[in-house]
């Protein structure tokens, strides 16, 4: 079995795209942003409240605000954070494929390369559109205003970046395109895991 990751900024699409793989494909997908608030909120406690304090949880939950605020701005922190984070999502990842059967299983995040996630996947794809179409969706689809998603735009890397260190890459403008592109890719990631 292969691994397969799919990155893309935000309002790219790439929650969207997964979802047909999982759809029309029976593709088992791992969603690393949700897994992350499953640990945080779980195995990762006693780390996060060693290293930030215990306003890091409210009756029990974990306070997203305050830890945002804690590392917005402050590159240490957020070092801090990630260093707690990303190696955990990255053995759940390896603990849930070991259970999934198929030929290839896709793994969805937004900081594939920022959470070196890529160096755990054998193959990558990043999902691009362009930068307003991009910004209306994401608004939309969250209700916020377009400063909001732009202050996120900001932390991400920018598409030229992501085209040039993934392996594959899609267009997604159309929403009529993204099934029949499933279909291709599905057709290239079953030729990569019989190679
Ligand atoms: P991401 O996971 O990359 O942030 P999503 O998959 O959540 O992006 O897509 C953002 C929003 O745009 C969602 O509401 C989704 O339904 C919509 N969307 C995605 N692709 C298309 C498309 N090709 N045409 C129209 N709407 C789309």
């Amino acid at each position: 079995m292969i691994k397969i990751g799919v990155t893309g900024g935000i309002g790219s699409g790439k929650s969207t795209l997964c979802d047909i793989f999982a759809a029309d494909k029976g593709i088992a997908v791992y969603n690393s942003d949700k897994s992350a608030q499953r640990l945080m909120g779980g195995e990762l406690r006693e780390a996060l409240v060693g290293e930030f304090g215990s306003s890091v949880f409210v009756d029990g939950m974990l306070n997203r605000s305050y830890l945002a605020e804690v590392v917005f701005g402050d590159a240490d922190a957020l070092k801090r954070l990630n260093a707690i984070v990303h190696p955990a999502v990255r053995a759940d990842f390896q603990r849930w494929s070991e259970s999934q059967h198929g030929e290839y299983v896709i793994v969805e995040s937004a900081i594939l390369f920022d959470a070196e996630f890529d160096k755990y996947v054998d193959y990558t794809l990043v999902v691009l559109a362009p930068k307003e179409l991009r910004l209306e969706r994401a608004c939309k689809r969250d209700g916020v205003e377009k400063q909001a998603i732009e202050q996120r735009m900001d932390a991400q890397m920018s598409d030229e970046e992501l085209h040039s260190r993934a392996n594959y890459s899609i267009v997604n403008i159309f929403e009529e395109d993204l099934a029949p592109s499933v279909v291709k890719l599905d057709m290239l990631f079953r030729k990569l895991a019989n190679k």
